[in-house]
């Protein structure tokens, strides 16, 4: 069986249906894992014993008629940055070598505890989620199932690459500036950044807080909102949380779009957005027009700041983040203790903290330094006031906004990892969601010369999940691209 030729819908129905038990699913995803592990590379850690041992439990509970939640014993893979009790929890760096967490992260208790999701292993990512390729992963990159010269995306690659090549069925990722919605472009499958405030951070190992969302990574637009479904609501435990009303995804995303407004914002389709990208998201937009939706022009006109004002948040709140780990507290501490305290902190970190996470405590230490804070710290924050202003009134005129997700497709692994500005500035079309907290959605919507996937973006008005849902499904059942699989797994379309 071929997990990635299915859906998670389709897999619950053969499962109730009893055409399938939880055991033969579960061993499925860990022969991919063992067929094409070791040249993707999408897990950082496994949880095979326990995964089969469950699977088991739960097909003996099926069979007596006890059901266990609606997610079935799918197979689930956590990014390596939220926390799962007793296993072990890494950001992919090395100073949180052997720290496992002694609780659930909320998203976890919900999916695996309450909705008897399966988890089989966690994922490779970015080191402390920084990055854009997952090549800052202290285990070494995750590589592109389309092309494995390739990179996967980041900073939650290995999340996209085990739902794109068939190793798992639903995949968490987080997105503090694009990293759900980037690898989910790279590697052809749906990634969701909910609103800030959507769903509960209690657990989730902080990157940027005031960026950070965790969402879901699926093979089609249907599996995201019933994974968004569960995760989704007020959680005590996160003060950010939102007691709101939480919608019925799945059903909301089979109206029609034909009274939709789609706001064109025209600095989204400018310089650096390669053609192949361009033709294909404009030839998507021609579809949803094709369903009934108009289109309209929208302006973001600071746009153009938002690479900047996003690096300097971000770098600022992860270097306070990241002050915990000092070998004490937090972290694995060095072995050379001939010194003072000082010198331990220094070596713990010096030693344990990767080129790309050492760059941003040094340049966000910096920017929050006294002289310093009102020039840099403080001039990001009013620009992003005025970023967040832009799409309040560009919501004024339309339902959703629709763009690319990432200018350019997968690049070459090696490519940009030397070249941080360049890096950042690939972002542009993300991170401006995430500075003004709003909820998009990437769903691939077709594939450049070198058949690299390409992914099409769309972002809503805060809480507006259920908009931006609907027209993501209705668009993929259009495109009808969504069941294309890479090379690796034999039978796709
Ligand atoms: N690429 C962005 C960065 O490096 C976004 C990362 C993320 O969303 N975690 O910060």
């Amino acid at each position: 069986m071929e997990l990635g030729n299915y859906m998670a819908y389709e897999l619950i129905e053969k499962i109730r249906a009893k055409e399938i038990t939880i055991s033969e699913i579960i061993q499925s995803s860990f022969d991919k894992i063992d067929e094409i592990d070791q040249y993707i590379h999408s897990f950082v850690n496994y949880s095979r014993e326990k995964a089969l041992e469950k699977a088991k439990e739960y097909d003996n509970k099926l069979k007596n008629g006890q059901g266990h939640g609606k997610l079935y014993g799918l197979p689930f893979a956590n990014k390596d940055l939220i926390c799962l009790k007793n296993f072990s929890t890494t950001c992919c760096s090395r100073i949180l070598e052997g720290f496992q967490p002694p609780y659930n992260a909320f998203v976890i208790e919900r999916l695996v505890e309450q909705e008897g999701a399966i988890h089989i292993g966690n994922t490779n990512m970015d080191e402390f989620a920084m990055g854009s390729s997952t090549e800052s992963s202290c285990y070494g990159p995750t590589f592109n199932p389309w092309d494995i010269e390739r990179v996967s995306g980041g900073s939650s690659g290995g999340s996209a690459t085990s739902i794109a090549s068939g190793q798992a069925i639903l995949a968490l990722g987080s997105d503090t500036g694009g990293s759900i919605r980037c690898p989910a472009s790279f590697t052809g499958v749906v990634g969701l950044k909910p609103t800030y405030g959507r769903v509960s951070r209690y657990g989730l190992i902080a990157f940027a807080n005031s960026l950070d969302q965790i969402g879901p990574i699926t093979k089609c637009v249907h599996d995201a909102a019933l994974m968004l479904e569960i995760i989704s609501g007020k959680d005590p435990l996160d003060s950010t949380s939102v007691d709101i009303r939480v919608d019925n995804y799945t059903e909301e995303i089979k109206k029609t779009v034909d009274n939709k407004v789609l706001g064109i914002p025209k600095e989204f389709f400018g310089e650096g957005i390669n053609s192949a990208v361009r033709n294909s998201v404009e030839k998507a937009i021609g579809k949803l027009e094709s369903l009934g939706a108009t289109t309209v022009e929208v302006t973001i006109p600071h746009l153009e700041y938002t690479v900047a004002t996003y690096y300097l948040i971000c770098m600022c709140e992860a270097s306070s983040n990241l002050a915990r780990y000092d070998g004490i507290r937090y972290g694995k501490i060095t072995d050379d203790l001939s010194g003072d305290i000082f010198d331990a902190f220094r070596k713990t970190r010096g030693e344990n903290f990767g080129p790309e996470v050492r760059r941003r405590i040094f340049l966000g230490t910096y920017a929050l330094s006294a002289g310093y804070y009102d020039m840099f710290y403080l001039k990001a924050l009013k620009v992003r006031s005025l970023i967040k202003k832009d799409f309040v009134e560009a919501f004024k005129k339309c339902d959703s906004i629709v763009c690319p997700t990432m200018p350019i497709t997968a690049f070459k692994i090696g490519e940009l990892i030397d070249n941080p500005l360049k890096m950042y500035a690939i972002d542009i079309l993300t991170c401006p969601v995430n500075l003004a907290g709003l909820p998009a959605l990437s769903i691939p919507c077709g594939f450049d010369n070198n058949n690299l996937p390409i992914g099409f973006q769309i972002i809503g008005d805060y809480f507006d999940e259920k908009g931006i849902l609907n027209i993501g499904y209705q668009l993929e059942q259009e495109l009808g691209i969504y069941r294309k699989r890479p090379p690796i797994i034999k039978g796709g379309l």
